[in-house]
């Protein structure tokens, strides 16, 4: 039942949700016309989707100006992300940034985890002093998630250049649809150029799929073969999911109507922090971290009870909260209940 997303879990009394802002969702879809190709879809679940995950396959090759051969879809990026991890964790440590996505994991992952400089960037210099062999894989997540912050093109560039003929880069561009220059800002040109990059992407978030489940990687075909028998062999999106895909792709009224509403809702929530005298890091994606006077698990149970989800984080002795960038209405609920909270 749909309903049920939109409910608190585990409150007691029941709350009804006014702001979810806890995930990086996108509040405004799925897009009417996704909504339709999904339903005319829906007749045609009885097969596996062949044709659709070709069709699809090619529509995102256009898309980002590569061959068809270096695509590999997965249900969201996690799919891709989890196949990558054990891929390359068979064969050493992945070195990423703390904190990022996927730096709470080290009890799973083979991690070697460096902390982010002062402008809350991953320190790519080093990144590339630490490597030393035992390294399998440099994860970057860009823009940073719980951070926001994107890194220069250029830099980025330069640091592939420098390390990837020795250790292959993983960067995690699930946010790079709000980047200022997302063409520019994302490294596909490295693989056109015949690196040893491996560039995950989600429609989850600008497309609005994070219940539909639709990622993809990009990289030439010896790193997709690397990670492909960790994944389900082509059997992971649903035939509505595909027609979705496609519908979404091509919809980009409403790529532009999320990024327009994410960019008033992130000013509204910018303008609410400077005024109640709270820092934030400036953010490239659909979500804004700063740091609190308070326990982060105290902030956010007491904000649960208002009806309001975000997620807390700690590193550099310092508690963070990181909210989602939501509607209007949810934005309002937000900066009421924290105002409520703090006062
Ligand atoms: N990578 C990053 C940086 C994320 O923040 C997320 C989800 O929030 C994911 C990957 C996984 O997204 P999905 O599996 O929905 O594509």
């Amino acid at each position: 039942d749909f309903q049920l997303e939109k409910s608190l879990i585990g409150i007691n009394p029941p709350v009804v949700m006014k702001a979810r802002l806890g995930a990086n969702e996108n509040p405004w879809g799925p897009s009417a016309k996704t909504k339709e190709a999904l339903i005319e879809a829906v007749g045609a679940s009885n097969r596996y989707g062949m044709q659709s995950r070709s069709a699809l396959i090619k529509l995102i090759a256009e898309k980002e100006g590569v061959p068809e051969t270096h695509i590999l879809l997965g249900a969201g990026s996690s799919e891709l992300l989890t196949a990558s991890m054990v891929a390359y964790g068979l064969k050493g440590k992945i070195i990423c940034g703390d904190p990022c996505y996927i730096s709470g994991n080290e009890e799973k992952i083979p991690m070697e985890k460096v902390p982010l400089t002062k402008d809350f960037q991953y320190d790519l210099d080093a990144i590339a002093g630490r490597l030393n062999g035992s390294q399998s894989l440099v994860y970057i997540t860009n823009p940073n998630n719980p951070t926001g912050a994107i890194l220069p093109a250029d830099q980025l560039t330069a640091f592939i250049n420098k390390v990837s003929d020795k250790t292959p880069v993983l960067v995690d561009e699930a946010y790079i649809d709000y980047a200022k220059n997302p063409k520019t800002d994302a490294m596909v040109a490295s693989i056109n150029v015949g690196k040893n990059v491996l560039i995950l992407r989600t429609m989850s978030k600008l497309y609005a799929f994070a219940g539909l489940r639709v990622g993809y990687a990009i990289a030439k075909p010896e790193i997709l073969k690397t990670i492909a028998p960790y994944c389900s062999g082509g059997f992971d999106i649903s035939v509505p999911s595909f027609a979705a895909a496609i519908a979404a792709l091509k919809d980009t009224d409403f790529q532009q109507l999320t990024l327009t509403n994410t960019a008033e809702s992130k000013k509204y929530l910018y303008d609410f922090l400077t005024k109640a005298g709270y820092s934030y890091v400036p953010s490239s994606a659909n979500f804004v971290l700063f740091p609190i006077k308070m326990k982060g698990q105290d902030l956010m149970s007491k904000l649960m009870t208002e009806g309001v989800m975000v997620r807390r984080w700690e590193f550099d002795r310092q508690h963070w909260c990181r909210v989602s960038i939501g509607t209007m209405d949810e934005m309002k609920a937000f900066t009421e209940a924290f105002s409520k909270i703090t006062s």
